[in-house]
C-alpha cells in the first residue's frame, strides 16, 4: 500500500503533539512499523508521528546501527555553537534550504521499553534529532532556515494556501 506523508500545511504538523503513553502496546508496534515503512518507502532519514497524521510524541531517526524509535523525546543540552546545513523534509516536498542547528545535543527520551535514554548526538545525526523533535513541536524547518536553496515556487504555494481561509 502506498504511504502517504502529511504535506504542510496541515493542523497536525503545525501543534505540539501531545505525550506519547501507550509505549510498548501494539498501537505503539503499529505506529512505529507505519512510521518505519513510510520512512523506507519515501527515503527519509528520520521521521515523525505528525508526519502520518498521528499527534503524538514519537519519531524514528536512521542511525548506523540502524533505526532508531524515541518516544517524548526532548533537547537535553544544546552545544552553544550552530552549524549550517541543507535540509529537506517528507512534509514539505520538493523544497530545501539552509537550516542552522546545535553542532551537538543531548536528547532525552524513552525506548521501546519505556525506559529514559540519553543521547548524545553530533553533526549530522544531532541534526536528524533536531528536525524531528521540532515535528513534535509544530515546528518545520521552512521556519528556521535562512535561505531556501531548491523549491521557492512550491514554498510560495504552500503560504499561499495556508493564508486562504476554508469556510
Ligand atoms: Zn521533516
Amino acid at each position: 500500500m502506498p504511504k502517504i506523508v502529511i504535506q504542510e500545511p496541515a493542523p497536525v504538523l503545525r501543534r505540539k503533539s501531545e505525550k506519547f503513553e501507550k509505549i510498548g502496546s501494539r498501537e505503539a508496534k503499529k505506529l512505529v512499523f507505519k512510521m518505519l515503512e513510510t520512512m523506507k518507502e519515501k527515503r527519509g532519514v528520520g521521521i515523525a508521528a505528525p508526519q502520518i497524521n498521528e499527534g503524538v510524541q514519537a519519531i524514528i531517526v536512521d542511525t548506523a546501527d540502524g533505526p532508531l524509535a524515541l518516544y517524548n523525546p526532548k533537547l537535553l543540552k544544546t552545544s552553544k555553537k550552530k552549524e549550517s546545513g541543507e535540509e529537506g523534509c517528507l512534509s514539505v516536498a520538493g523544497v530545501y534550504g539552509i537550516v542552522p542547528r546545535f553542532t551537538s545535543v543531548e536528547v532525552e527520551a524513552q525506548n521501546e521499553k519505556a525506559e529514559i535514554v540519553r543521547i548524545k548526538a553530533e553533526g549530522f545525526f544531532a541534526r536528524v534529532l533536531q528536525h524531528e523533535i521540532d515535528h513534535i513541536n509544530g515546528v518545520l524547518f521552512i521556519d528556521r532556515a535562512t535561505k531556501i536553496t531548491e523549491g521557492k515556487k512550491i514554498l510560495d504555494e504552500i503560504e499561499n494556501k495556508a493564508a486562504k481561509p476554508i469556510l
